[in-house]
């Protein structure tokens, strides 16, 4: 059986007084029956392994570079990520691939250098809304599925985030028969590239505009596995009814 997971994605947020919401969290869930994953900005990463010491709550970040190391001022690589705390980290976000120009092979290139270094990689993917009403979005998610994840994927180190760009912030979701196409469609394309034991195995989360009121029914769903969520990861009042509601 696939282990639920909720995931958060800090973004450009949070400074050290962030750090006293991730204890909140972690004194309410001590032994969760979840996975549990934060991904602060990266100047947090050491600081909230430390704060968390031995809790459940695993720490990811939310990129890193495809190279091991090198010239490449600004960048962060998977092995510092690890040497930080870190055990996953975000690939592929939307705000990347619009903000940096990243493609789906330049994602599978991160995801295979971040799985080299032993990290759980969060692999997002998702269309937009010009693509949904011209009625593309299985094509665009099955092509994005198939570049972006690395062949070395497995159920412990690939988790794939549909996240549609237009649900994003915005208040908006697909209905909950959009999600289960796609989620049923992204189970279907893994389990006839890696074979059912690691095609079942992967673990599917939703991401968009995922908060207490709706979490429930996004968590009903067929093959839907947890959430990646944004906006309401940043406090523990916020994140703690959808934990609770895929507990
Ligand atoms: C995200 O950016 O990954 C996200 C899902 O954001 P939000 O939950 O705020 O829509």
């Amino acid at each position: 059986m696939r282990r639920k997971l909720a995931a958060g994605n800090w973004k450009m947020n949070g400074t050290s007084q962030s750090l006293d919401d991730l204890q909140t969290l972690s004194k309410s869930h001590p032994n969760p029956s979840v996975d549990l994953l934060i991904c602060p900005p990266a100047t947090l990463i050491a600081p909230a392994v430390q704060t968390l010491g031995n809790s459940a709550i695993h720490i990811g970040g939310q990129d890193c570079h495809h190279q091991t190391d090198g010239a490449h001022t600004g960048d962060i690589s998977a092995a510092m990520l690890r040497d930080a705390g870190a055990t996953a980290v975000i690939l592929g976000h939307s705000e990347r691939r619009a903000s940096h120009h990243e493609t789906s092979e330049s994602v599978r290139d991160k995801a295979r250098t971040a799985q080299r270094a032993g990290l759980m990689t969060v692999i997002c993917l998702g269309e937009s809304l010009g693509q949904r009403q011209a009625t593309n979005t299985l094509d665009i998610i099955g092509a994005q599925l198939s570049l972006s994840v690395p062949d070395s994927s497995t159920g412990e180190n690939l988790v794939v985030a549909y996240e549609p760009i237009w649900a994003i912030g915005s208040g908006m979701t697909p209905t909950p028969d959009q999600i289960g196409e796609v989620h049923d469609f992204m189970r279907s394309r893994l389990e006839r590239r890696f074979g059912p034991g690691v095609g079942r195995s992967v673990r599917l989360l939703y991401g968009g505009s995922v908060k207490a009121a709706n979490a429930q029914e996004i968590f009903d769903i067929s093959n839907v596995d947890g959430a990646l969520v944004g906006g309401a990861s940043l406090t523990a009042d916020d994140f703690t009814p959808i934990i609770n509601a895929l507990e």
